[in-house]
């Protein structure tokens, strides 16, 4: 867009360009001050010289922050704008945790640090383990894993070497239909074979399907509880007493983790391993790549395989303070599955959840889950009401703290597919939900609302929805067509993801 007479404004031009063609040779942000000692050549050997300076822009301060300034209001993030990002959990992060994590004390703590010298971090580490111990119903954490995904690693890692110790070698690992990507592309990495259990017409794993395939060369069944479909599976006792019954492991994706906090704990599902996402549950803005994390707790028959080191606390003999210190267990610990990642963990996102879980206390950590299934089911109603026909419920009747809506009947009679629901809902000021992910609803969206938002917003977004399936009732084409609003039209998401240009050439 630009004014009538082909002008453009200022803004448009900052976003026009890259930061590679802003500046003016010798332009600085920052100068640093003459020498004040003897200025010494050749102590970094030419060959690790270079010929050339290095290309980098050459801008004023003024000029870096508008420029980035201007690229992030480009994008929609969660401080402006209602965003149910199904499965993602994008609730608010409280500012309080910025303020901790930016203490210089955690912000400026050294990964080298001498753990002598590092007591307070370790504390805060000791700690964070004991309560997501206490979260999940299993004893022992490992903080290292840096996502769900790899936390789901490490999870199968210690399956196998939990299996392997006991001289098995098993083959393959069960999922269901509606598990996350991240599930079988795990199993694989992890060198298995995944093998699908069906759903049953409740959405929830189909109980014979999964007792005809359990058998002695299944390593582990990966399940999400709540599901994707934001069901929760009442036979999940079940389903642990067929998958112990062949000596297999159960593993728990606990990406879902926000619908049963202080209500049900995975441990006494019957689950051997469990991840957290930190930054889903316990907030941490994501949604821009990371950093995340996602530590994982176990089970006492899986503890002699964790990964090395661990955060540990030791009493102090004549009863003075204890101490805290990383423990590799000592050489030759030939059980565990080693180290997973350099240093011990994606840190400040350890200090934000510790800070959710404290300021929040048990109780609060309850209200969470409480609250995001009700909001959840508050949308589904409003929903429902509006365009039930249009926009129907894939299983059920009602959900956990997120739910899946099939556009099919909008696809087949309005001529509109999910996609471009999604897409004019951004016009309305909305980031869309998740879209045709679980694969098994046809033209899926999955909604999640979380805690954090309220009724009002809750309100506007199934006004929104209603609005668009009315107006496509009237011309399919607005939708197909949208968005109208954003810096970007409809973009080759495969080729951005694909062939990214990161970089003017010059
Ligand atoms: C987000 C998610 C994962 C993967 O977690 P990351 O932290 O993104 O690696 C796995 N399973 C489910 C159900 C998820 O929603």
């Amino acid at each position: 867009m630009s004014t009538s007479d082909g002008a453009q404004t200022s803004q448009q031009r900052e976003r026009a360009t890259t930061i590679f063609e802003k500046g003016a040779p010798g332009r600085r942000a920052f100068r640093a001050p003459d020498l004040d000692v003897p200025q010494v050549d050749g102590l970094i050997p030419e060959a690790q010289r270079r010929a050339q300076p290095p290309r980098l822009p050459e801008v004023g301060e003024p000029e870096i922050v508008r420029h980035y300034v201007n690229l992030s209001k480009r994008n929609f993030d969660l401080d402006s704008g209602f965003y149910p990002l199904g499965s993602c959990t994008m609730k608010h992060n409280p500012r309080l945790h910025e303020r901790v994590a930016a203490l210089p004390g955690h912000a400026r703590l050294h990964p080298l640090q001498d753990p002598r010298r590092a007591q307070g971090a370790l504390e805060l580490m000791f700690d964070l383990q004991q309560s997501l111990a206490e979260i999940a119903g299993l004893p022992h954490v490992s903080l290292q894993p840096s996502a769900g995904s790899h936390g789901e690693l490490a999870g199968v890692l210690l399956t196998r070497a939990y299996h392997g110790d006991r001289g098995e070698q098993r083959t393959k690992v069960l999922a269901p239909d509606s598990s996350h990507g991240t599930n079988p592309a795990t199993v694989t990495m992890a060198g298995y074979e995944l093998v699908k259990v069906a759903l049953d017409r409740a959405g929830g794993v189909d109980v014979d399907d999964l007792r005809a395939k359990a058998d002695e060369s299944v390593a582990c069944l990966m399940l999400t509880n709540p599901s994707t479909l934001g069901i929760f599976d009442p036979n999940i006792e079940q389903i642990a007493d067929i998958v112990h019954g062949v000596g297999a492991t159960l593993y728990y994706d606990g990406a879902n983790l926000n619908a049963i906090m202080g209500y049900s704990r995975p441990g006494d599902m019957g689950f051997d391993i469990v991840h957290f996402n930190l930054h889903k549950t316990f907030t941490q803005p994501h949604g821009g790549g990371g950093p995340g994390a996602g530590p994982i707790a176990v089970s006492d028959r899986i503890e002699p395989y964790l990964p090395r080191p661990q955060v540990v606390r030791r009493e102090s003999e004549n009863g003075g303070r204890p101490t805290f210190d990383l423990d590799d267990g000592g050489r030759g610990d030939s059980k565990s599955i080693g180290r997973l990642r350099g240093f011990q963990g994606n840190y400040g996102v350890f200090v934000r959840t510790y800070a959710y879980i404290r300021s929040l206390g048990g109780e609060g950590l309850q209200d969470v889950s409480e609250v995001s299934v009700l909001n959840a089911n508050y949308l589904l109603a409003r929903l429902r009401e509006k365009v039930g026909d249009r926009l129907p419920l894939a299983f059920g009747e009602r959900c956990m703290h997120e739910f899946v809506l099939s556009g099919a009947p909008i696809k087949k009679e309005l001529g509109i597919r999910t996609l471009d629901l999604a897409k004019r809902l951004l016009d309305h000021g909305f980031h869309p939900p998740t879209v045709y992910f679980p694969l098994v609803v046809d033209e899926a969206l999955l909604i999640e609302p979380t805690e954090t938002e309220t009724r009002e917003t809750l309100d506007a977004f199934a006004d929104a929805i209603a609005q668009i399936v009315a107006e496509a009732e009237e011309d399919p084409q607005i939708a197909r067509n949208a968005p109208y609003t954003t810096p970007v039209r409809r973009l080759d998401e495969a080729g951005a993801a694909k062939r990214p240009r990161v970089r003017q050439e010059l």
